[in-house]
């Protein structure tokens, strides 16, 4: 496959960040930015990586930064890392990194960030040129938006890069977000989002239907043998695959296919309530069997009906819609118990 056609033609965005979860071997690097390089992206590798257990791998350390210096000599890209300690940020400003990032978890705490942030702008030189910031796992619209104005405090550019919650996307927050600060570019970063390469696609469709500003993909050479989030990395091949067949979209209903995206967002939540209440309901089932008591309890039923009448009054919702809400709630639980 001919890489070099992705960089020809037009693209729906304005940045994008790609490269392996993790820098491994100094070959594995150099092979990914060597197969990135017609694509024009600024070249991303994880060295200290944040991962939930300690077993897992850490991240190569230090030695990777020699690494992105020889991807930057040798490829002529830019390149990227995560730091989330002050002295990482001293090692990564000194070996001239070009961008860095504040991972998820280290974006859900506000006294790191500013840490980092007063690291950044006490170490920062003019071969550093812009800053990161992912949303934190948390879904938390308003401690992404501060963990931003506290990296532009440093007077560096700022991005945004939405990763979801959970492998889940947080649509109504990237979009609070979105409003609030317009002239943050925002990337879609669609390998955490979901956890799933085979969804990797559809989201960086998703991102250009959606104007967003770019995207941060994770690309492995082999993603099988990768040594962290291997489901979810896809091949340079790939992704230049995808990059040629990402459409642009007309800028046209924008604000409709957002909020359309949070409303498919609010859905999702709806149901997974609505099965979490059917498992709940099974339970009393099996405990009223064994205690031989009666599934269907209409004084019971008459006090849920008329609390959520109250509720639905406060809220403003009819007590017609609240009724047949419950009625139906109500029938496919007793179903469940019979
Ligand atoms: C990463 O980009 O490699 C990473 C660890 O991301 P996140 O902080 O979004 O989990
Ligand atoms: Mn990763």
């Amino acid at each position: 496959m001919c890489l070099e056609s992705a960089s020809k033609r037009m693209s729906p965005f304005s940045h994008i960040i790609a490269g392996p979860c993790a820098a491994e071997t100094e070959q594995q690097v150099l092979t990914a930015a060597a197969a990135l390089k017609p694509l024009h992206v600024i070249f991303r590798a994880g060295i200290w990586k944040p991962r939930t257990a300690p077993e897992s791998f850490q991240g190569i350390g230090d030695k990777g930064l020699e690494w992105l210096q020889r991807v930057q000599q040798e490829c002529g890209l830019e390149v990227a890392t995560e730091v989330a300690t002050v002295e990482q940020v001293e090692k990564a400003t000194k070996a001239g990194i070009d961008y860095l990032w504040i991972g998820a978890r280290t974006a859900a705490n506000p006294i790191q960030v500013q840490a980092l942030a007063d690291a950044i702008a006490r170490h920062a030189t003019h071969r550093l040129k812009g800053i990161w910031v992912k949303n934190p796992v948390n879904e938390d619209a308003a401690l992404w938006a501060g963990d931003i104005r506290r990296m532009q405090a440093t007077g560096l550019p700022v991005w945004a890069i939405h990763r979801g919650c959970e492998h889940r996307p947080c649509w109504a927050m990237a979009n609070l977000l979105r409003h609030e600060m317009k002239d943050v570019p925002l990337l879609l970063d669609p390998s955490h989002l979901t956890g799933d390469a085979q969804q990797v696609a559809t989201l960086c469709q998703t991102a250009a239907d959606l104007c967003m500003n770019g995207l941060m993909v994770e690309v492995h050479p082999t993603p099988k043998t990768a040594l962290s989030d291997s489901r979810q990395q896809i091949t340079p091949e790939t992704f230049s695959h995808i990059l040629q067949t990402t459409a642009i979209q007309d800028k046209q209903d924008t604000e409709l296919k957002w909020l359309r995206k949070e409303i498919d967002e609010a859905d999702d939540k709806l149901w997974d309530a609505i099965m979490q209440r059917m498992l709940v309901s099974e339970k009393i089932g099996a405990y009223k069997k064994l205690q031989d008591i009666a599934v269907i309890q209409p004084t019971r039923f008459q006090e849920i009906l008329s609390r959520r009448k109250q509720w639905g009054k406060a809220h403003g919702i009819s007590e017609p819609t609240v009724e047949a809400i419950m009625n139906a709630l109500h029938q496919e639980s007793i179903q469940r118990q019979t």
